[in-house]
């Protein structure tokens, strides 16, 4: 059989707390999901690539990873992890490790990029999209015409310096690079580090509320100012907080100050795919990768 003709398809997101581990078929219906803890890089593979071997073979295997990584194609480490404050992960040879223990074709992308083109599959063609993820840190990818912008390396997004609310100012953030930019103040740890509790078993009239959603809404305005994205899709833990998103829309609204051109098709939105969007853009990656292997 060659690999072409396996009707299967695998996908990993590889993310910070968790490897969310699935099979699919070419139009990317699950098959079969599992998560496993992200600990030690030899055992969070090892456990991974034991899954995979109880599944239905696949022909291709696609990676969605936090990051930093190189998705760099005529790069030597792409594929990789690079420096990263989870030093164990720190050159991890991701990609590398899934090909020499499956032999298929690999895709490999952002997390981030990859929910991007899943939540951009469904849309016109010319959609502008964003998806930023709020949980265990703060990352955003970018598709354009169906295509990921990895630019010089891959957009990052959650390491700006947002402006400070005067009833935030005195907390310096929790960043190891940049104290208080925006993953240093309204990731989750960095709402526990201040407030000692996750946003969503906070008070509803707790401040932090409304902190944590002028920081999101300054990144939605600056998204949209910068790239005219169509939609900016909001996921991660955090933004399960109840009433969070139409704050975060509401308080966009009033730093628009109704000055943005084509503001009624910028939208702020949740992923359609829900906590999926990463699993099947992997499965994406994947799908892609194979097409280019049996193209070439
Ligand atoms: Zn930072």
């Amino acid at each position: 059989m060659t690999a072409g003709s396996n009707p299967l398809r695998g996908g990993i997101e590889a993310g910070g707390t968790k490897f969310v581990l699935v099979t699919g078929t070419p139009d990317q219906k699950i098959v079969a999901r599992h998560s496993i803890p992200t600990t030690s890089p030899a055992e969070t593979l090892a456990r991974a690539a034991d899954w995979f071997r109880q599944q239905e073979p696949v022909a291709a295997i696609g990676i969605a990873s936090f990051g930093p990584v190189d998705i760099n194609p005529a790069s030597p480490t792409w594929g990789h992890i690079q420096q990263t404050p989870k030093s164990d992960w720190s050159n991890c040879d991701l990609a590398g490790f899934f090909a020499q223990q499956f032999g298929v074709p690999i895709g490999f992308d952002t997390d981030v990029n990859a929910a991007a083109i899943a939540e951009a599959q469904n849309q016109p063609a010319d959609t502008c999209l964003a998806y930023v993820t709020i949980g265990t840190g703060i990352g955003g990818g970018v598709v354009v015409n169906g295509a990921p912008i990895h630019g010089a390396a891959h957009p990052e997004m959650g390491h700006i310096y947002p402006r400070r609310p005067q009833n935030d100012r005195n907390f310096g953030g929790i960043c190891p690079y940049h104290g208080d930019c925006l993953e240093g103040l309204a990731s989750g740890p960095a709402i526990f580090a201040r407030w000692g509790a996750n946003l969503s078993d906070l008070p509803t009239d707790h401040d932090a509320r409304g902190i944590i959603a002028e920081y999101l809404a300054q990144l939605c305005h600056m998204i949209f100012a910068t790239l005219s994205a169509h939609r900016v899709v909001l996921g991660g833990g955090v933004m399960q907080t109840p009433g969070l998103l139409e704050l975060v829309r509401a308080q966009a609204a009033r730093l628009d100050g109704d000055y943005l051109p084509g503001r009624a098709q910028h939208h702020i939105c949740r992923p359609v795919h829900g906590d999926n969007a990463g699993a099947i853009g992997a499965l994406l990656l994947a799908e892609k990768a194979l097409d280019q292997a049996l193209n070439v």
